[in-house]
């Protein structure tokens, strides 16, 4: 409680940051990242004449390339903890393609315990304290998995493949929500493990090594959590949008055509309406656009009034990544 006093005090939506490591054997690689603190991450450029220069950018957060998933998760713990308190709430990985947006979400390819993401560290958590919380107050944890491609819902836990359109709804009783999209009841951390491996396998399915679908669309773990409070009988309703984006590396009009271009533009276009979404909200304003994209729209009623936004963008340390690594640290000013 007073975690959430003190928040709604500072605003509903934080941003943090995060640094990969470099990659094996790339130690002496030079880095875009002079310095490094508690919120800030000083960027080192050149000016055409060749001289160096410094930025420097605040964040409420900023985690460098050898802070644990652990620790990461642990401070996300109170964020993630007020959905059982009735909050909504929407964490976005945002950042270039292999700048390490799967690694914080879902973890490394081959899963270790120590490597567990925040999606199976929430729910772990959620399982956790509604256990604890059970002489008081009942809850009832589900989950549905969806992916935005093209601008179009899919179901990534549909039996049937993904190639269904859905429609997104929005009634009065249950907000924004996907009916035609399998909702499924959770309570073990090995039920999430399982649903989100035939998650990725459906979303494998639509992409080739050259094709990889993953870095191109938008995909979001939604867990749904209902409480009753066994004493008074009254229903608490809270929703967590967990969302690994696709990738904001800008693509070269003049290189790519067909689908990858229509893919680009699509990415560019929800890219930017979430952008403008969150500065939107950021700066009280009295219109907020989220019209403009599916992505927008499925979470429109778990971004801005009492709900609760963590943008976390993703940074690869690499000097050549330094273009993308400005327009996302830019991205990031932009919506805190
Ligand atoms: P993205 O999803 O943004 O395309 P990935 O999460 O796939 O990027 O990360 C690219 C590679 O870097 C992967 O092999 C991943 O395991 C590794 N990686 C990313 N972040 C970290 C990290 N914090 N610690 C260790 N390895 C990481
Ligand atoms: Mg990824």
């Amino acid at each position: 409680k007073l975690y959430n006093q003190v928040q709604d005090l500072k605003g509903n939506i934080r941003v943090y940051c995060r640094v990969r490591p470099f990659k094996p054997g790339q130690s002496n690689t030079l880095s875009s990242v002079d310095h490094m603190d508690e919120r800030t991450i000083t960027i080192l450029t050149h000016s055409k004449n060749g001289k160096e220069a410094r930025k420097a950018f605040t964040f409420n957060k900023v985690f460098g390339p050898s802070v644990s998933q652990a620790e990461v998760f642990s401070d996300m713990q109170p964020l993630v903890r007020s959905v059982l308190d009735g909050y909504n709430v929407c964490i976005f990985a945002y950042g270039q393609t292999g700048s390490g947006k799967t690694h914080t979400m879902t973890g490394p390819k081959e899963l270790t315990e120590e490597g567990l993401g925040v999606n199976y560290r929430a729910l772990s958590d959620l399982f956790h304290i509604s256990n604890q919380r059970k002489e008081t107050i009942s809850y009832d944890i589900s989950v549905q998995m969806l992916e935005i491609y093209n601008d179009q819902v899919r179901d990534l836990l549909s039996a049937d493949g993904v190639n269904k359109r859905l429609e997104i709804r929005n009634s009065s009783q249950n907000g924004i929500n996907v009916p035609d999209a399998n909702l499924v009841p959770v309570s073990l951390t090995s039920d999430v493990i399982n649903l989100m491996s035939i998650g990725h396998k459906n979303r494998s399915v639509c992409s080739t090594a050259l094709n990889d679908r993953s870095s191109r669309s938008h995909s979001c773990l939604t867990v749904h959590v209902q409480g009753r409070d066994l004493t008074s009988g009254n229903i608490l309703r809270g929703s967590m949008h967990l969302v690994d984006l696709a990738g904001s590396e800008r693509v070269d009009k003049s290189e790519v055509v067909g689908n990858r271009l229509k893919e680009a533009q699509h990415i560019n276009k929800s890219l930017s309406a979430l952008g403008d979404v969150i500065s939107s909200l950021a700066s009280r304003s009295s219109h907020v656009p989220y019209r403009n994209s599916k992505l927008t729209q499925l979470l429109q009623d778990s971004l801005g009034g009492q709900a609760k936004t963590l943008m976390f963008v993703h940074i690869a340390p690499e000097y050549e990544a330094l273009g993308e690594t400005i327009s996302t640290l830019k991205f990031a000013e932009r919506v805190a």
